[in-house]
């Protein structure tokens, strides 16, 4: 039976690393109808947190990834403890103070990785190893694998950095007389500098890329891109159609490389593709948190700005900026815009545009555009002398969608308010 687990330790959150992880096992086991197994790693009573523990739980449910099986190891003191004192027994470790010690016999330890191919370890250099420290508490490879072997893991998929873990690990199932389970080593992950990834490039944890406005398919799409490729130069590929296509011996031995600018299109891309009323349900927490919209909200409205909208956000704080023009009931426009479009002359012609506005009664995109071409008729103006001026004076920026469009979202009176006496 295929049976897989991510074994996290609650010593800090989740992050890309960490869910990268559990993704990949995630998808071995699906691909072969198995089982995914969540293992909190919370010997380490000083360092683990509940905070941690809630925050790594909340954001794999977020990510979707859906365990399985839930164990944390803090309740399984009195397993490790059996195991130790089987082997105490055997001679196979002996006392030192209240801590137990594993004796290491010197040979060659050859482990088979479903990834790296065959890695052969010199286990001359390693030295005993503590399995229960003098607190009570067990260590790291000791816990892992009693736990490994009492759960029936069939193979440990985990992060490059643990394969110095792997020969103490095998040598403790010898003493114990276990057979190891299988072991695949993920690439390491670094960031684009080349260094390894960390807070600078990167390695924020997965809620803090949820309060940034990522969707979760498109954080999965794309950590299944780290280490792995769904083939025909595709990059946009949902869960079930990686897991039909996912092969553990597929993946690659390189580093990976993350990239925010890749992630964040990978973003845009499924929020494209989100229907609006789904987009609206995921907006409207930040809308709130921002103070733009209130209880009693109009979500028709709401919608016309985000269809007006979606096709330009790489995350859903994006929609934030793009839109603020529409909440806020003034805008402050930078010195640099101003000093560009917004000379008298134009300003004149814009009041004149006001004017002609005022007039406009079924205020929609046609009819702003029509009132727009008369004015610059009248004046003697080409289009292109007056798109800029006004998209400024009324959203503040130079660039957004359509101009009219965004005239009509944004409506007739704040649009005449901005364009009487915004600047
Ligand atoms: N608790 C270990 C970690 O977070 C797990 C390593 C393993 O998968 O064996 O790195």
């Amino acid at each position: 039976m295929v049976k897989v687990r991510f074994a996290p330790s609650p010593t800090g959150f989740l992050h890309i690393g960490g869910a990268r992880t559990a993704l990949f096992n995630l998808m071995y086991a699906k691909a072969q109808k198995g089982i995914f197994v969540l293992r909190v790693e919370d010997t380490d009573l000083q360092r683990s947190k509940k905070e941690y523990v809630d925050e790594i739980l909340d954001s794999m449910k977020w990510l979707g990834l859906d365990w399985d099986e839930l164990y944390y190891q803090s309740e399984r003191f009195d397993i490790y403890r059996e195991y130790a004192q089987k082997l105490l027994e055997e001679g196979k470790a002996y006392k030192d103070g209240e801590a137990i010690i594993l004796k290491m016999l010197p040979q060659q330890v050859k482990i088979f990785d479903l990834i790296r191919g065959e890695i052969q370890f010199d286990t001359e250099t390693i030295k005993d190893q503590v399995l229960m420290k003098s607190d009570g508490s067990p260590t790291y490879s000791f816990a892992c694998v009693v736990d490994d072997a009492a759960m029936e893991i069939s193979c440990v998929i985990r992060g490059e950095d643990h394969i110095s873990n792997t020969p103490k690990q095998i040598m403790i199932y010898q003493a114990l007389g276990l057979k190891p389970p299988k072991y695949a080593h993920l690439p390491l992950i670094m960031g684009e500098d080349g260094t390894r990834l960390s807070k600078r490039n990167g390695a924020v944890a997965v809620s803090d890329y949820r309060q940034q406005g990522f969707l979760p398919e498109a954080l999965i799409n794309y950590l299944m891109l780290l280490g792995w490729s769904p083939g025909n130069n595709k990059e946009i590929v949902s869960f079930s159609t990686a897991v039909k296509n996912f092969s553990i011996k597929k993946v690659n031995k390189a580093a990976a490389i993350f990239s925010m600018n890749k992630l964040k299109w990978i973003n845009g891309q499924y929020i494209k593709q989100a229907d609006e009323e789904t987009l609206i349900d995921l907006l409207i927490p930040f809308l709130r948190a921002k103070g733009y919209i209130k209880e009693n909200f109009d979500r028709n409205y709401l919608k016309n700005v985000v269809h007006l909208f979606k096709g330009r956000l790489s995350t859903l704080l994006d929609f934030l900026e793009w839109t603020d023009y529409i909440f806020k009931d003034q805008i402050d426009i930078d010195a640099e815009l101003k000093e560009k479009y917004l000379s008298e002359d134009r300003k004149g012609s814009l009041k004149e545009l006001g004017q002609k506005f005022k007039k406009v009664d079924v205020f929609n995109a046609v009819n702003i555009e029509t009132a727009f071409k008369e004015v610059v008729a009248f004046l003697n103006l080409q289009s292109s002398d007056l798109v800029h001026p006004l998209r400024v004076a009324v959203t503040g920026r130079a660039v957004g969608p359509g101009l009219f469009e965004a005239i009509e979202v944004l409506g007739k009176q704040k649009t005449l308010e901005r364009l009487e006496k915004n600047f």
